[in-house]
Order: structure tokens, then sequence, then C-alpha cells
């Protein structure tokens, strides 16, 4: 194992990363392109950049931006200055849509607010027979969409919209979503590092639900009856995100949670009375 590794951890330790060793690794990994326990020795270039990335993390540039790549849902990602970096959170939300599409064999699908493409290329990948669109207003984004389609070569169409005007892409089977959700007040509170990371993917106004209610409001009528409306959310607003939803005339609305035990999700069908939004029909 290199001395550079273990300067780095040190380093990192200092300074209060909160994963050290874990961070020192990914970044000597990434330098010498194999395991960190392979790696016998770093020529001076390598050293050279593994000591900028240091530098960077010190700073408190999130670790998923300085390696320019993540995984989600098993599949690496390019990220980078702005897009949101993929949680393992919507990991949740990907699993719940894929368990709605068992035996539906060629769902159409959008996914709105994409960011890096990582709900749309990973429901893409695990519904081979599907027809996904993806759509983001950040030119930023979908720079970094494109590329991890290219990438992962999956027939997800890119489309650069902004979300709260009205759609023009035809009828959808399944409408995902992970939106901005968080309130001003979080926004206030944000850990320095999330700050590196694009507002305009993270804040929703006031309340933090000014994507849910114009998303549900605009898009439900491109969604076939019966067809599933399923967003991630913030933790604290189910009850909120359902309610917009039953306003909406969606019905069988629940609110799913993440392996962390927090409401992550919430999941409604559009009523089966084409033309009537009212839940009772
Ligand atoms: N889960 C993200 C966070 O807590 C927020 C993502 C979002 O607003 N869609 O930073």
């Amino acid at each position: 194992m290199v001395s550079l590794y273990r300067e780095i951890s040190r380093l990192f330790g200092e300074n209060g990363i909160p994963d050290a060793q874990f961070d020192a690794r990914c970044i000597i990994e990434q330098v010498a392109g194999k395991p960190l326990e392979c790696v016998q020795a770093l020529n001076a270039d390598q050293e050279t950049v593994a000591n900028d990335m240091a530098r960077r993390r010190i700073k408190g540039e999130p670790l998923q931006y300085i390696l320019g790549e993540w995984e989600f849902f098993g599949m690496r990602l390019f990220v980078g200055e702005g897009v949101l970096i993929p949680r393992p959170d919507t990991e949740r939300l990907v699993e719940i849509v894929l368990d709605w599409c068992r035996g539906f064999e060629n769902p159409r699908i959008i996914d709105l607010c994409t960011g890096s493409g990582c709900i749309a290329l990973a429901l893409q990948k695990m519904l081979p027979g599907s027809e996904v669109h993806a759509l983001d207003v950040s030119p930023a984004a979908l720079s970094f969409a494109k590329r991890n389609v290219q990438y992962h070569a999956l027939p997800v169409t890119l489309h650069q919209a902004d979300v709260l005007k009205a759609p023009d892409f035809g009828t959808f089977d399944v409408i995902v979503s992970n939106p901005p959700y968080l309130t001003d007040a979080e926004m206030q509170a944000l850990q320095p590092e999330i700050r590196f990371e694009p507002a305009s993917a993270l804040e929703a106004g006031v309340d933090g639900l000014r994507f849910y209610a114009g998303i549900t409001a605009l898009w439900k009528g491109t969604l076939r009856p019966g067809g599933l409306l399923a967003f991630e959310i913030g933790e604290q607003q189910g009850a909120a995100v359902a309610g917009i939803l039953r306003q909406n005339g969606f019905t069988g609305i629940e609110v799913l949670q993440d392996y962390a035990h927090h409401d992550r999700v919430v999941v409604g069908l559009r009523s089966d009375c084409p033309g009537n939004d009212t839940p009772i029909c």
C-alpha cells in the first residue's frame, strides 16, 4: 500500500473529512487505476494528480465531483459541477417503479428533472423493452446525462425543457421524478458540501412542494388512465405530497419508505376514468 494513501488519510482525518480513509482510497485507486492493495507505487505525475484531488477534498468539494463519477444502481455515472450527485435513496424510487412495471412488456416512461439521467438509465437498463424519455431544464445537467446515455449506450431520449411549462411529449404509462424538494429553511442550513451542488436541483420554495404541485397538475393529463406517478420526497413531505395527488384525482396513493425507514417515495395512479380527474367516478 502506497505511503501517499496513509498521508492523504491522515490529512483528511486532521481536516475533519468524515470518511477520511474511504475518500483517500477512492482517490488513490482512481489515479492508479487499480485496487489500493495492488498499488505498489505511484509515479510523480500520479502523485501530483492525487495531491491536487486531496486539496480539493480538503476545501470541501464533494468526493464524487473530484472523482468525476459515481455509482448508481450498479451503473457508472459521470458527475461534476452543475449536476446533482445521485443518492442511494433514489435507488429505492427506481426499485418501486420497477416493481410496478413487472410484467409490463414495453412501458413508456418519462423521468422529470433527470439531472445525471440516473433514474432514466437505471429503468431503461432493467426494462429493455421500455421507451424512456428524460427531461431537465439545465444544460449543464443535460450534458452529463448525454454523456451517461452515450457511455451506457441505452436508448434514453433527452429533452431540454422546463418541467413547469405545458408538456408536449405524448402519453406515458409512468411518470417518475426526483424534483427539487428542499424548503427555504433547509437551503439556509445546507451542509457546506451540498452547497457545491446546483441550488436549482435542490430548492423548491417555502414549503419545498413547488415542483410536486406543479408537476402533478401539469403532467397528470399525459398519464394514461391507470398510469403511475412516482415521486421521491423529503422525509417530512409524505402527507403533503399524498394530499397533492389526492386533490388531483389520483387513486391508490401510497407513501413508501427507504431502507433507513424514512418516508421517501409517494406513488399514485391516474384515475381510470379518462377526462375525469376527481377521485370518485
Ligand atoms: N436528497 C437530496 C438532499 O437531501 C435532495 C434532492 C432533491 O431535492 N431532489 O440533498
